[in-house]
């Protein structure tokens, strides 16, 4: 039988009652004679919560046990929707990560996937089993300890599932009815996208976009699955939601297709350092030991032999930053005379296949938040994107004021 994958989001799963509701939706899939698959994430909420007895636990924890919490959200939430199905007659088991098993790299609290051997689930539905609910975001590494996938990682979850077993869909369920200009929640004027291309999700994703994870989104575009975005609230028909397709099926042709944003950044600077070769690579070094994931960077003009150093980060891996550098000034690595952390700063993106054809979107940007009053602190662009780096208090004005200045509501 044709399998399909539906991935269920933390608010669609949030209670019993929801649970009910995504159960149901899954009854409609294996009536039409599908084999389903289905991914969990947490109850909404809970995995935040779980991430909060950790920090309050233990600051610089160690990731192992980090991932020994935080991944037992979904392990309720894959028992409560195979108890769920069984009640509604319908033959189904859950499974934790590692009895699949999800096999992932060791890098705790962001491993990848390697592989995910079928067998184990394909022989449970040769016996008649109809669905296999699997917890999301956790596998296991190669020394036999649970892993998870970062933030959001259940949908890479189900895309990886999806190309595992050849499905023939993967459905992601969440709380929006699909893919937006912008965060539907920052701006009123968002407008459904019908389709998006790979490249294009990509790039809003990692620039903030949460509704998929980053890297469901590479997954998905490497293994050519067919993944689509839609509400777990509505009633759906074949087409609702957003397809995330190849560059050739989206219509629209415009320079910028989305705005993203990321609230939680960071901007960090060390005052003068020796400005000499190797220096970068003395700084960043150890940050990337560290795990720490650096964004922008700037090196301002140098004075006498000094300058300055200036990287973004997430905001919750200031304190890894810092204690990197101080180790890395002990050990005589690098000296520098002091380390500012800006920690009231947001990103803003504006990301479009277009722009690799039209000039001027840069142009259209700064003059758009000037005219807002706001001053950018860093500046960073690729062939589809460009960033800045603005105080968090205006993240919402900004995000407003350029989908409109680049006319996001209108359909190109
Ligand atoms: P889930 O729990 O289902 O995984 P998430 O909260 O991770 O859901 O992702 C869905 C959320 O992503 C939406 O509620 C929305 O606020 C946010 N979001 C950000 N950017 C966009 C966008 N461009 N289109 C749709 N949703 C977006
Ligand atoms: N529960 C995890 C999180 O909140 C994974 C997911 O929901 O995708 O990040
Ligand atoms: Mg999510």
């Amino acid at each position: 039988m044709p399998v399909l994958v539906m991935k269920f989001g933390g608010t669609s799963v949030a209670n019993p009652d929801r649970i009910r509701r995504a159960a149901k939706r899954v009854g409609v899939e294996v009536a039409k004679g599908y084999d389903v698959i289905v991914i969990v994430s947490a109850m909404s909420g809970k995995t935040n919560e779980l991430v909060g007895w950790v920090n309050e636990t233990s600051p610089l924890y160690d990731a192992r046990e980090y991932d020994a919490v935080v991944s037992s959200g979904e392990n309720v939430t894959a028992g409560l929707m195979a108890l769920t199905l069984q009640e509604m007659d319908i033959p189904a088991r859950s499974w934790q990560g590692w009895q699949v098993p999800v096999k992932t790299t060791s890098a705790h609290a962001s491993a990848r996937i390697e592989d995910i051997p079928p067998a184990n689930i394909e022989a449970k539905f040769a016996e008649g089993m109809r669905v296999a609910v699997v917890a999301g975001f956790q596998g296991i590494s190669p020394e036999g300890r649970i892993t998870t996938l970062g933030r959001g990682g259940s949908d890479t979850t189900a895309v990886a599932f999806a190309a595992a077993f050849k499905a023939e869909r993967c459905d992601i369920y969440t709380d929006v009815d699909g893919v937006y200009t912008t965060d539907p929640r920052i701006s009123s004027k968002a407008r459904k996208l019908d389709k998006i291309a790979f490249e294009e999700m990509l790039e809003l994703a990692s620039l903030g976009a949460k509704v998929l994870q980053t890297r469901s989104v590479e997954l998905a575009m490497r293994y050519k699955v067919k993944l689509r975005v839609l509400s777990s609230f509505e009633e759906q028909s074949d087409d609702a939601g957003t397809l995330v397709c190849d560059e050739e099926e989206v219509m629209e042709n415009r320079p910028v297709s989305g705005i993203a944003y990321s609230r939680d950044e960071a901007k960090m600077t060390l005052l003068s350092v020796a400005d000499r070769p190797g220096i970068a690579a003395a700084i960043f070094g150890p940050l990337s030991e560290a795990g720490i994931n650096v964004d922008m960077i700037i090196q301002n003009i140098a004075e006498d032999g000094r300058t300055d150093m200036t990287f973004s980060c997430p905001v919750d891996q200031v304190k890894r930053a810092e204690k990197a550098m101080e180790n890395a000034k002990e050990s005589g690595e690098i000296n520098y005379h002091n380390l500012v952390a800006d920690t009231d700063v947001a990103k803003v993106s504006a990301v479009g296949i277009g722009m690799r054809s039209q000039s001027g979107v840069a142009a259209t940007m700064f003059k758009t938040l000037s005219d807002e009053g706001i001053n950018i602190k860093v500046i960073a662009t690729s062939e589809i994107k460009i960033s800045v780096l603005i105080d968090r208090k205006y993240m919402e004005l900004a995000v407003q004021a350029l989908h409109d200045a680049f006319e996001l509501e209108k359909q190109a």
